[in-house]
This record gives structure tokens, C-alpha cells and sequence, in this order.
């Protein structure tokens, strides 16, 4: 797998933070699993943060610390927190390993819904704010042109695409923001079979897309 298009560094560093929607975690969880060059970023990322908290100075704490402390063991467990996805490494499977946790089957599996000739999708069950989807768009079919009115993560799990920023095949990510229009073109003689998320819902800018809009919900 030769993969071009990477994560940004803000991207990588909200996810390092926790502060991504579970939508886009999943994204860059299932492009971390794939790309051993953003791995190595994630764990740089890490080892800065890490030497950063050494080099902090002691704070002087009161003397009431050790008892709250104590006070707070003694209190019943919270719930524990939902984790954010662990990157896995990739096995044999093309579906990446977070990706199949949250389908529970392979993508040939997966109950497309048609939204025209071409192009379905499929949403999956991790919405925290704005769009987590799975699109399936064939061979010389393109999407709406669209801005975002916030981030946008695509990563491509089959075929290819072309837009204004380049060429994505399997394993490479589009990690856009508001600024960018763009209109995906699928360039592949397979379905193109991509994993996207965005915080926000996507803007059209064509007439059609506007009309459409309401019925496909983005
Ligand atoms: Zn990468």
C-alpha cells in the first residue's frame, strides 16, 4: 500500500487529546491502523507530550490534598469513560481492524441504502455531532460539489478517487476544512468505498445538491 495523503498535524493532535467526535476518532484510528508513517507521528506526538509534563515544576499543594485524595478513593467507582478507539495493526482482512468492530461484518456485507444510481451509503452507529458514513459511489460517478461548515475526514477503503487536491486510493486520507470546495470523481473501474466523517453537515453548493439535501439528510 502506497499511501500519499496523510492526517494533519492538528488532526493527530486532537485525537492524541481525545477531542475528536467518535466519527472522526474512528477515521483516524482506521487510517493509523493502515499508515505505519502516521503511527510513528502519533507516537512522537506522544513522547513530546510526555517530556513536556517532566519538565514541568512541582506546584506547592495544600494541606488538604492528601485528604481529598483519600476521600475520593473511599467514593463509589464512577462509570468508566467510553475509550477512544485503539489504532490495531492491520491483519488480512481489507477492512480495517476499528472499522470492523463498529461494522461487525465485511463491507460486502454492509445494507448499502441507495441514495441514486451509483452512490449509496451506509451510517454507522457513532454519531456524536455531525455525519459518520460509509459511501459507496461507482466507477465515473461523482459526488455533489460541497464545502463543510467543519472538518471533514475521508479515507478511502476501495478504489480511487480524484479531486481538486489530488488522487486517494486505498489507505489515503482527505483531511479537509471549511475552506475547501471540492468534487470527488471516481477514477477506479471498481466501486470507490470510503469511510467519512465530519463534525459539521456538509454544505452543498450546486442547486441539485440543495435540493437534495433534505431527503439524503447531508
Ligand atoms: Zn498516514
Amino acid at each position: 500500500m502506497n499511501i500519499r495523503h496523510h492526517l494533519d498535524e492538528a488532526t493527530l493532535l486532537s485525537y492524541a487529546a481525545g477531542s475528536l467526535s467518535q466519527g472522526m476518532a474512528l477515521v483516524v484510528a482506521c487510517h493509523l491502523s493502515m499508515c505505519p508513517h502516521c503511527r510513528e507521528r502519533a507516537n512522537a506526538q506522544e513522547a513530546i507530550g510526555g517530556s513536556l509534563l517532566e519538565d514541568l515544576k512541582p506546584a506547592e499543594l495544600s494541606d488538604d490534598v492528601l485528604n481529598n485524595m483519600l476521600a475520593m478513593l473511599d467514593s463509589p467507582a464512577a462509570a468508566p469513560a467510553e475509550l477512544p478507539v485503539a489504532p490495531k495493526p492491520q491483519s488480512d482482512s481489507r477492512l480495517p481492524a476499528p472499522l470492523g468492530d463498529y461494522l461487525g461484518c465485511d463491507l460486502d456485507k454492509v445494507p448499502w441504502k441507495r441514495i441514486v444510481s451509483g452512490i449509496s451509503y451506509y451510517d454507522l452507529d457513532c454519531q456524536s455531532g455531525g455525519v459518520s458514513r460509509l459511501m459507496r459511489i461507482a466507477p465515473g460517478k461523482n459526488l455533489l460539489p460541497h464545502t463543510h461548515e467543519g472538518n471533514e475526514l475521508t479515507l478511502v477503503l476501495e478504489g480511487s478517487f480524484c479531486d481538486e487536491i489530488g488522487r486517494f486510493a486505498r489507505g489515503d486520507v482527505a483531511d479537509l476544512d471549511e475552506q475547501v470546495e471540492h468534487q470527488p470523481l471516481v477514477d477506479s473501474n471498481t466501486d470507490c468505498i470510503c469511510l467519512i466523517a465530519t463534525d459539521a453537515p456538509l454544505k452543498f453548493t450546486s442547486l441539485l445538491g440543495r435540493l437534495v439535501q433534505p431527503v439524503t439528510g447531508f
